[in-house]
């Protein structure tokens, strides 16, 4: 005791003194007992150790000063309370000691029932119960396996065996027909084990046992595979578990008892009703544990309709008083119902969506907290297609679902043979212990990656996210044989060439091709789907809480889009305009040849008459793209990356000279391409002659662009259509390089547009550092600012996105140096940091610039409440991720006292 400090820090709280708002100090677990108990449910008597009390001796290596008082303290009004004395050899009070940290971290932590069990007062817990010694040594034995397990690190294997032995001489398979005889036997065979593995007998003193077992769940904490739980699930290290100590209640006292689980609504679809499962006579862990068959909850109707309606009703209560679903742990005593744990339940994405509806149906919550109730991941995963599953389908492997997709096609174990059979048209799914950057041309060409090994940061998960390919990753039931060219899983094994399936949500693989039904989310964002008459309970929900977010945000959503086709499926999915249209593609396929003319041009004649040959083509597409958008702003950027990409690669074209030679043939033209190739080789292209810089250099390009631009609005106005372009010069890094543009595309404009009525605004991309920094001058000559947020990352970082990201992410990751990739997420620290100043110092400089964001950030859940925290107008992302971007935007705008989603 520190007696020179008088108020000493409180680390144990009464399950009367706490309450669910709690949970960084007392864990989920504790806070939601407590909110049971001041409800007034049966809850079995106890307290909590704190979070507090775990960071200090996790810190320090030893419990904190005055804990153990504490302890003491609580205990003894426990024993008050329970009229029982913990060691009490004829009437012992025993207790469970449970883990619960903020997160529920399921399986990841530990439980140890029966402390205060020893040789002597096991005679009288049996003498308590009526002389029931066959309960008295089932629970002895408990206490043995799950104490040497958890907290002396025994293997439990041996137990388990031990107790198989058993059930074999006794020539049977269900514990219920061990008898107190056999259970006598079972604790000496058990504290043999652990007399094995520890070097000391069982502890008999029942605080001892109490202390290691408080000490066993701290230290789990740090578990390796609690480690790794929170790194994937992105749990901070830090928070530490707290500790709770609970009055044991008996649920293998005989046929009136047992124990269950139960959902107030199904956790799978979100319909209504009991979903839960009850074992007769048994101990909690054993309905996990799945060591006899449960049965469904509803039967305990018939077993005890007492307790049955108790639960219905407490059940009813939970929800009320939460506002959402809720799972719950009991054990039924003699008749006698106890409530042993609590939580607001984890649900699928369906789910989420399904409940949030009825919530607001029921009148529970309001649209709002509807709102931040379900979010743009789960909506993203709503919006692939899935596996349509029957009874012929079971998995065989469970991994990680690292990226979403249903994938099904042949198995290779290569990244060669990937390619190989990819190229003849086959589905490939890339089956690997784990990937490395090797791998990368076969994860390309696969339709779908699996590996046995690795979470959701490793190097198959991130680039897999990274190229928007489904992934299941480690599925440790995979034994993967490379050089065999097969995996066994199972008493299956799997060649090369046989058909699998796997599910980058679920984390599921399944044998044979499964087949795929398309998202009935997307068939009503495509309109194919009627919201205000169907029976999808999920499109009404999805369809109400989407109507609800726009109506909430301030930020609107464009979309990137390049053709006519993109633009109209993003505005069916509530595109607000066009963010990013880029012109590159226009410059592909057959106008390849164009570009060659005009990059090989010799004098300003052929030039001109290449670009005038591009100009009536690029006109076009802007046509059917303004006609599409129909008044709806679209901004096009001009032309970005280095001209040889539109070139054939050197490689290709030395083969091609030396063939055509062979054969005697005319190489000019191949040689002519051939050099300009070598002449504008760039050792590093993404900062080489790109984006405004290619305007500045040659001459005709940027104005021909421009012209198409302003010609197609006009003509779209002329034929009674409506035109709102937005020219956007790419990779400015200096108000004269925009200036410079800028003069030359406002004397064109002028001319082309006449008294037409057609307005054209000009802006410029943010996505060169020093633009960002010296946005205030930039901002004279732009009429908006975009950020492009993936360069602005790459050159902010000095990151080459293609090579980084398969090179050495995952090990970054891994170290922690940043938790997401910040491809996938923005950095707010520092890419985040200069999006805010140029966003402040471009509306200092001119009030109204309109400030938006194009690139894959816009469409990500995180970043998009970035942006709108940083006051940007709008998100622009692909076709497919603006629906998230609105359902995000709209949570970004409200504020709710709800409870966390995690
Ligand atoms: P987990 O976090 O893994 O669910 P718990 O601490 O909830 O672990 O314990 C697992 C099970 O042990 C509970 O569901 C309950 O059935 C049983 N259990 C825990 N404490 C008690 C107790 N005081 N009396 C009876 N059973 C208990
Ligand atoms: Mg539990
Ligand atoms: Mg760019």
């Amino acid at each position: 005791m520190a007696a020179h400090d008088p108020v000493e820090q409180k680390y144990v709280y009464d399950f009367a003194e706490g309450n669910k708002d709690l949970k960084d100090l007392l864990g989920g677990k504790g806070a939601n007992l407590a909110e049971m108990t001041n409800l007034g449910l049966p809850v079995p008597p106890g307290f909590t150790i704190t979070t507090e009390a775990c960071k200090a001796y996790l810190t320090t290596g030893r419990e904190p000063d005055g804990l153990a008082g504490q302890i003491e303290a609580h205990l003894e009004s426990l024993e008050r309370e329970m009229g029982r004395r913990l060691g009490d050899p004829d009437d012992p009070l025993l207790v469970s000691v449970r883990s619960g940290a903020k997160f529920s971290m399921p399986g990841m932590m530990e439980t140890v029932l029966n402390v205060g069990l020893n040789d002597r007062s096991v005679i009288g817990l049996s003498a308590q119960a009526g002389q029931n010694d066959r309960f008295a040594w089932d629970s002895y034995r408990r206490l043995i396996q799950m104490f040497g397990k958890t907290v002396c690190e025994v293997p439990g294997e041996e137990f388990e065996h031990a107790l198989d032995e058993i059930k074999r001489a006794k020539g049977t398979h269900d514990d219920l027909d061990l008898d107190a005889d056999d259970l006598r036997g079972l604790v000496d065979a058990y504290k043999k084990i652990f007399a094995k593995h520890t070097g000391r007998e069982f502890p008999q003193e029942p605080r001892e046992q109490l202390d290691l077992a408080i000490r066993a769940v701290f230290d789990s904490w740090n578990a390796e595979r609690a480690i790794l739980y929170r790194r994937q699930e992105r749990i901070p290290a830090d928070l530490g578990t707290a500790v709770n100590v609970v009055a044991m209640v008996f649920g293998n006292l005989g046929p009136d008892s047992g124990t269950g689980v139960a959902f107030t609504r199904d956790p799978g679809s979100g319909a209504q009703g009991i979903y839960g499962d009850y074992l007769a006579n048994a101990q909690g862990e054993d309905v996990v544990a799945g060591i006899r068959n449960t049965v469904p909850l509803q039967e305990l109707e018939q077993l005890d309709k007492t307790s049955y309606d108790q639960l219905l009703d407490i059940m009813a209560r939970l929800e009320e008083h939460y506002k959402d679903l809720c799972d719950i742990e009991f054990t039924i005593e003699r008749g006698k119902l106890w409530m042993l744990q609590t939580r607001v339940g984890k649900r699928t994405a369906a789910a989420a969506f399904v409940i949030a509806g009825q919530l607001v149906d029921e009148g529970l919550i309001d649209l709002d907290e509807a709102l931040h109730r379900v979010n743009g991941a789960q909506l993203a995963q709503l919006m692939f297609p899935r596996f349509q599953l029957d009874h012929e389908f079971e998995a065989v492997a469970k991994g990680i679902g690292a990226s979403p997709g249903a994938a099904s096609g042949k198995v290779v174990f290569t990244s060669a043979r990937a390619v190989e059979l990819a190229a003849e048209g086959e589905p490939v799914i890339l089956v690997r212990r784990e990937t490395n950057p090797d791998d990368l041309n076969g994860m390309i060409a696969a339709k779908g990656i699996l590996t046995s090994r690795g979470g959701k940061t490793s190097h198959a998960a991130v680039v897999a996210r990274g190229m928007g390919k489904t992934c299941v990753s480690g599925a440790d039931e995979l034994d993967v044989n490379v050089p065999a060219k097969k995996f066994t899983v199972g008493d299956h094994v799997v060649n090369e060439g046989d058909v699998v399936s796997i599910d980058g949500t679920t984390g599921k693989v399944y044998l044979g091709e499964v087949p795929v039904m398309p998202s009935e989310v997307v068939q009503y964002f495509e309109g194919e789907l009627d919201p205000e008459n169907t029976d999808d309970a999920l499109v009404r929900s999805v369809h109400r809480i989407m109507t609800h977010a726009d109506a909430a945000r301030r930020l609107r959503v464009r979309t990137n889009a390049d053709t006519g086709a993109d633009a109209a499926r993003a505005r069916r999915f509530g595109a607000e305009g066009i963010g990013l249209c880029r012109t590159e593609h226009m410059f592909l396929g057959d106008r390849r040849e164009l570009v060659e003319r005009l990059i090989l041009a010799s004098g300003e004649r052929e030039r001109e008459n290449a670009l005038a040959a591009l100009l009536p083509l690029q006109r076009a597409d802007f046509i059917e793209i303004f006609r599409e958008m129909d008044g709806l702003p679209v901004t096009v950027r001009l032309i970005d990356p280095p001209l040889h990409e539109f070139l054939p690669p050197l490689e290709q074209l030395a083969v091609n000279v030396a063939v055509a030679q062979e054969r005697g043939e005319d190489v000019a033209k191949e040689e002519a391409l051939l050099a300009a190739v070598r002449r504008m080789h760039e050792e590093n292209p993404m900062l080489g002659l790109r984006g405004v810089r290619l305007g500045l250099v040659i001459p005709g390009l940027f104005a021909m662009q421009v012209r198409a631009i302003a010609e197609a609005a006009v003509a779209v106005v002329r034929d009674g259509g409506k035109a709102c372009p937005e020219i956007m010069v790419p990779l400015v890094g200096a108000v004269q390089e925009l200036e410079t543009v800028r003069a030359e595309a406002e004397r064109i404009i002028a001319e082309v547009v006449g008294d037409s009525g057609v307005e054209v605004l000009i802006g410029t991309m943010i996505e060169v550092p020093r633009a960002a920094l010296t946005a205030g001058q930039i901002a004279e000559a732009a009429e908006f600012f975009s950020f492009g947020t993936n360069d602005l990352t790459q050159m902010g970082w000095g990151f080459s996105r293609d090579d980084v990201e398969g090179a050495f992410f995952w090990r970054y990751l891994e170290l922690g140096i940043f938790g997401i990739s910040p491809f996938e997420s923005i950095d707010t620290d520092g890419v985040g940091r200069l999006v805010r100043i140029a966003a402040e110092e471009g509306r200092a400089a001119r009030p109204g610039l309109k400030l938006g964001v194009c690139g894959e950030h816009g469409g990500d859940p995180d970043s998009v409440h970035f942006f709108h925290e940083v006051g940007l107008d709008y998100v622009s992302c692909s076709p497919f991720r603006v629906p998230v971007a609105r359902l995000e935007a709209g949570r970004a705008s409200i504020t709710t006292t709800g409870s966390d989603s995690r």
